[in-house]
């Protein structure tokens, strides 16, 4: 097993494929988008194999493909059928905004896949429309009820924002009554691409929370993985069950088990660090997996203890969660 400078196992990653996504969240990215990355920038899907297979040597068990929005990158599923056959990855889920995702569910059930995690802010399309900038929430439920249909593991993801979709906590908790999805309510982020300043949220774990227990006064606390961001609640007769994640809090880095990995390949041992080591400059200047290795090795003795002290050590701040993947 794999552990870090502060004992903590480190089992998970998340694998940013794109920073592109066809959706432009105002809590994620400006109207007009990033300055995307070209596509020698990027890790190649070989490059991405092989980083998998020197993690899962090491201990990595589980990988998340996340982005920007990974399902437009050219060929996904002929990376992801090549991604589920290494040896030691035992799970393999997805992040999605679910706008382009309901046409690959077939695919993504044959190959294995059960777990995705959708973003959904609002059921109002008007709203979703001032939210994403797009039009497009009826795909979106589209491939909820798609996932859902098809037995998937769910978790859908709300970003909560004062004024914006506080009004929408009730209605997307209410589909955790009726289905057996996860819904889970994050705090905002300082990482929207420099677009507008976000400061200490207005909505915080302890706010999310109580607007819940206001209308589920029969909330009560699930026994959740130690290393699980969030903190799971469900009410009598709920088929699914309620998440909050203290995401700028940051309350559960005590028992963080990740590692993010950027479109650029830059290695991240923290959501707040500014990017550790260059695994893609590395594997060009022609580093063998044995250098690879000692390289993240010594990445992996050097974690910051909590997010406080990798945002403090960060030299950049104000990018956008498209380029860290979330
Ligand atoms: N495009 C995919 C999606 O939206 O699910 C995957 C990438 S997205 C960057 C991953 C997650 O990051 C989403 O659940 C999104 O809600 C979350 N996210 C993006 N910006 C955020 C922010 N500023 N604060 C909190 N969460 C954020
Ligand atoms: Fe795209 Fe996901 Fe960022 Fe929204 S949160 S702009 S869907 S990458």
């Amino acid at each position: 097993m794999l552990f870090d400078n502060h004992n903590r196992p480190l089992t998970y990653l998340r694998l940013a494929v794109t920073d592109r996504c066809n959706l432009r969240c105002s809590y994620c990215m400006p109207e007009h988008g990033l300055n995307w990355l070209s596509r020698s920038d990027l890790l190649t899907y070989e490059e991405m194999l092989r980083l998998c297979r020197i993690l899962a040597a090491l201990g990595i068990e589980k990988v998340r493909i996340t982005g920007g929005e990974p399902l437009v990158r050219r060929d996904m599923m002929h990376f992801l059928d090549k991604l589920v056959g290494i040896s030691g990855i035992k799970e393999v889920g997805l992040t999605t905004n679910g706008v382009a995702t309901a046409q690959f569910v077939p695919q993504l059930k044959s190959l294995g896949i059960r777990s995705v995690n959708l973003s959904l802010d609002t059921l109002d399309r008007e709203r979703f429309f001032q939210i994403t900038r797009r039009d497009e929430l009826p795909a979106v439920m589209e491939t909820l009820h798609m996932l859902l249909d098809n037995d998937f593991r769910v978790r859908i993801n709300a970003v909560v924002m004062d004024g914006v979709n506080d009004s929408d906590i009730i209605p997307l908790a209410e589909m955790a009554e009726i289905y057996p999805l996860d819904m889970r309510f994050i705090e905002e982020m300082p990482f929207n691409g420099g677009d507008h300043g976000t400061g200490i949220p207005a909505w915080n774990h302890v706010r999310i929370l109580d607007t819940l227990r206001e209308r589920w006064p029969a909330l009560t606390r699930c026994t959740d993985a130690p290393e699980s961001t969030s903190a799971n609640y469900q009410a009598p007769g709920m088929q699914g069950r309620l998440g909050v994640i203290a995401a700028w809090t940051r309350s559960f880095c005590g028992t963080c088990n990740r590692i993010r990995v950027t479109p650029q390949g830059m290695l991240k041992t923290c959501l707040y660090d500014g990017g550790v080591l260059s695994i893609r400059d590395l594997m060009r200047a022609g580093a063998d997996d044995a250098g690879l290795t000692e390289q993240l090795l010594q990445a992996f003795r050097q974690r910051p203890r909590d997010g406080w002290e990798a945002e403090k050590n960060a030299a950049e701040h104000g990018a956008s969660m498209a380029t860290i993947g979330g």
